[in-house]
């Protein structure tokens, strides 16, 4: 008989005992018992595979990577707590000591956030190019150059990146391609399937698809060989230090090194983990994620046909619209459906857009005013005083915003209510 304080912390459970529920289930626990000692030192000297604590990697959080890997066709992937998470742990990983970064003008703001300030302060040199200018992207690249990064479709403006082109001038350069395809999502894109090498999502957004819950992902597609020019790769080639001799890419290899990097440095070290709870809500959110994109992508098409002739609004960001700049890249990449969140720019002067724009935003009663995409709910922005509002106007510019740009993420409702809803608030205008 053990006393009522040792009864109230361990009767009826013993680790690792077998359920069978149909779903996979949440472990939420901090940390893992170990069978012995000597299991636990292998474990801690990576000469094992397992789960030591939840800081690094739970059951849970396995069934989403591997799901995501296999969406994407990739070898290994790191979930993290969000996809600002993702983004800032592949870079680091890949940038290491002394490395520099050149990156598109189109990304998502947080990011230029990241990459503009935090990572000029930690002294990693970003560049930024206009991601449709191939001179632009080859002229910016150093010898300290470790990664070219884009999003495969631009969030606001839906530009659509040339992978393909951009990936041939990485690998000229020796440098993988890492794209951001949170707006893409693999129901319409797969980048490795068009030669990037590593693919970052915000998995908050799409593949949630219910808005409740952060996360991020990265997946190593196993392409780009950090054997080939070991001098320029010693966080993979050059002996682990914290691991004594070992080495990641001889222990690990081609689609796993980085993973194992990613997660006993940075995850390990800097703490961005992904709780179990939110790992299995992502997981639940992937299980409808084609359903609701092609939905999705079919409403947000018809939405910008019908906006493309409103005489309230001057121009439709979408490349599904012919005359659009990107139109004829979207036929080449995106032959399953043009991802849901686009902009429009409201007819009018610029100067006084905001003021027109926020008596719209009242009048909507079906898309809602919220700093996110990719949910079942149809959501509006206006970027140039939300997401995009730490960027100086010419960073604005060579985004593609201005001050009359108004983001749409469409939702899974009836597309009637919501090309209603959008003419009733721009009778406003
Ligand atoms: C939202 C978003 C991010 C950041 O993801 P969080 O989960 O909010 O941290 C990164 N990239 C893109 C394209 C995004 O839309």
């Amino acid at each position: 008989m053990t006393g009522f304080a040792t009864t109230q912390v361990q009767a009826g459970f013993t680790a690792g005992s077998a359920a069978f529920g149909a779903v996979p289930p949440i472990h939420q626990t901090a940390a893992y018992e170990f069978s012995s000692l000597e299991e636990a030192a292998d474990l801690f000297a990576l000469r094992r595979a397992g789960i030591i604590y939840s800081r690094n990697a739970s059951p849970t959080q396995q069934v989403l990577e591997e799901r995501i890997a296999a969406l994407e066709g990739g070898a290994s992937a790191v979930a993290v707590a969000s996809g600002q998470a993702a983004v800032a742990v592949t870079l680091l990983a890949l940038a290491g000591r002394g490395g520099h970064i050149v990156a598109a003008d189109q990304l998502y703001g947080g990011t230029v956030d990241l990459l503009h300030e935090t990572f000029d302060d930690f002294g990693i040199p970003v560049t930024f190019v206009d991601q449709d200018d191939p001179d632009a992207w080859r002229a910016a690249i150093t010898p300290q150059t470790r990664a070219l990064f884009a999003e495969t479709v631009a969030n606001p403006i839906a530009q659509v990146l040339d992978i393909r082109l951009v990936a041939d001038i990485a690998h000229d350069a020796g440098v993988p391609l890492v794209v951001d395809s949170t707006v893409g999502t693999p129901a319409l894109i797969r980048p490795g399937e068009h030669g990037a090498d590593f693919v970052v999502h915000s998995a908050t957004k799409f593949l949630s698809g219910h808005g409740t819950s952060l996360g991020g992902v990265v997946v190593d597609l196993g392409t780009f060989d950090f054997g080939a020019e070991p001098d320029r790769w010693p966080q993979f080639t050059a002996p682990y230090t914290r691991f004594g001799d070992l080495i990641l890419w001889e222990r690990f290899g081609s689609g796993q090194a980085f993973a194992a990097l990613a997660k006993s440095k940075y995850v390990h070290d800097l703490g961005p983990s992904l709780s179990p709870f939110n790992a299995w809500q992502i997981l639940q959110g992937i299980e409808t994620l084609d359903l609701r994109v092609a939905r999705q992508s079919a409403s947000a098409l018809a939405i910008a046909r019908h906006l493309a002739q409103h005489p309230a609004v001057a121009r439709v960001h979408h490349p599904g619209l012919e005359g659009n700049p990107w139109h004829g890249l979207a036929q080449q990449y995106l032959p399953n459906g043009i991802p849901s969140v686009f902009s429009f720019d409201l007819a009018g002067p610029e100067q006084d857009a905001p003021g027109r724009i926020a008596r719209i935003i009242d009048e909507l009663q079906v898309f809602r005013l919220v700093a996110n995409i990719g949910d079942a709910r149809s959501l509006v922005a206006h970027p140039a005083s939300m997401t995009h509002s730490h960027l100086t106007p010419a960073q604005r510019a060579a985004a593609g915003i201005s001050l009359s740009t108004v983001r749409l993420s469409a939702g899974i409702e009836d597309p009637t209510d919501l090309i209603a809803d959008l003419d009733r608030a721009l009778a406003h205008a």
